[in-house]
């Protein structure tokens, strides 16, 4: 099996015109948007699929999905292109582009992009959630220079490297157990002294002995010159203060929803996620989210998938009940 653990190269299957008014399109090709395209091709919608700037969201940049049901693959990037193909196969279209701005107010919606405007009947949010920052002095500074958020795509620079893993969830036990098959030693820095993770990684981590775990404590500066070579730490319960000497810093402390297109038209939480009903629609008709966008609880690619595929059934009823303009109409230059 080829291992190419580099992130998923977004391959646009639409040449299409921006200007067609389409029945659906989804924001966001994680594994919300990409079941909800599959599920959308099979109702025949022809739905566009609006990637972001990579396809497959986070579970594209990870090395090993054990629990998705039926995937017999291994790695997030095969995961990925699976569900491109299959959704690709019944007629959704894929194109590369970042959503900047969105317009509600009017009927079909305008979403505003790099390459222009796309209109829609009907919408599915599926724009999930970003890699939360320390936000710690040296951070930016040496992101690409020694800081990490994937190891997927950077663990491999790290061979034979004394690096630390930054959190205590899920994500950081994964990856920190990934990043041994490079690194010499990997660090665990847990701000607390029991793990967010679930039993099997933890389990897994403790066992692997490439892997330590400094607990209680917090990173408070990332120092280097041309790269990482150290990082301040405190002990929350104690106050000590010390310098720790690493080559690199990978950083999982969790997700932030990408709601900001969506503020002052749509309802969102004081966590940033967007308000739904159990039917997964927004307060705008014509308008469900699914996934990381409306979830802060299950976070999984399988209950992402699910919610995806529930709001394309969703959208093919409401489309059907409409009894307005003709579908394919397009919006006068
Ligand atoms: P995301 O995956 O976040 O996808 C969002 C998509 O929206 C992206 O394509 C993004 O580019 C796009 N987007 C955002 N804003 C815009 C915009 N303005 N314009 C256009 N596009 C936009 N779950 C599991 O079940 N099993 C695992 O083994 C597992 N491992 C994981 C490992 C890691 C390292 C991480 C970070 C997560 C892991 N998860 C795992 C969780 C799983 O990846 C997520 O629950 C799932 O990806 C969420 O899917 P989503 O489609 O809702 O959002
Ligand atoms: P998460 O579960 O939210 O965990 C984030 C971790 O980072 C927590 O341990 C948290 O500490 C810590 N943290 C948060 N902010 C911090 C800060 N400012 N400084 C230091 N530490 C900080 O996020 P995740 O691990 O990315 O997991 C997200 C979702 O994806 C979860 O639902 C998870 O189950 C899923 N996932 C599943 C798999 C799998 O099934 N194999 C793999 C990866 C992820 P506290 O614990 O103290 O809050």
């Amino acid at each position: 099996m080829n291992l190419d653990f580099s992130l998923s190269t977004p391959s646009s299957s639409s040449n299409s015109d921006t200007s067609q008014v389409r029945d659906l399109i989804i924001i966001g090709s994680g594994p919300a948007g990409l079941s909800a395209a599959l599920y959308a091709a099979r109702a025949n919608l022809n739905p566009l699929v609006i990637t972001g700037n990579e396809i497959g969201g986070q579970i594209g940049t990870t090395s090993e999905v054990e629990n998705y049901p039926g995937f017999t693959g291994e790695t997030g990037p095969e995961l990925v292109e699976v569900f491109q193909a299959q959704a690709e196969r019944f007629g959704a279209e894929t194109k590369f582009d970042w959503i900047q701005s969105v317009d509600l107010s009017q009927r079909p919606f305008r979403l505003t992009g790099g390459d222009g405007d796309y209109y829609a009947r009907s919408l599915i949010i599926a724009t999930g959630a970003s890699f939360r920052k320390l936000q710690v002095p040296g951070e930016s500074e040496f992101t690409g220079r020694g800081v990490s958020y994937c190891a997927t795509c950077d663990g491999f620079f790290f061979r034979d490297k004394e690096i630390v893993m930054v959190g205590g969830g899920d994500s950081a036990l994964e990856e920190a157990i990934f990043l041994t098959k490079f690194a010499k030693k990997v660090t665990i820095i847990h701000r607390r002294d029991e793990l967010r993770a679930g039993f099997a990684l933890e389990n897994r981590a403790r066992k692997n002995e490439k892997i330590e775990f400094i607990w209680d404590t917090v990173v408070t500066k990332i120092n280097g010159d041309d790269k990482v070579t150290s990082i301040e730490l405190r002990n929350v319960k104690t106050g000590e203060s010390w310098t720790h000497r690493t080559d690199g810093v990978f950083i999982a402390i969790g997700h932030i929803p990408n709601s900001d297109l969506f503020k002052g038209q749509l309802d969102i939480d004081d966590e940033g996620y967007l308000i739904t009903d159990k039917y997964l629609r927004t307060q705008m008709e014509g308008v469900w989210a699914a996934g990381e966008i409306t979830d802060s609880v299950f976070r999984q690619a399988i209950t992402s998938a699910g919610m995806g595929a529930a709001t394309a059934i969703a959208a093919e009823r409401w489309l059907s009940e409409q009894e307005d303009e003709p579908a394919r109409e397009t919006i006068a230059a």
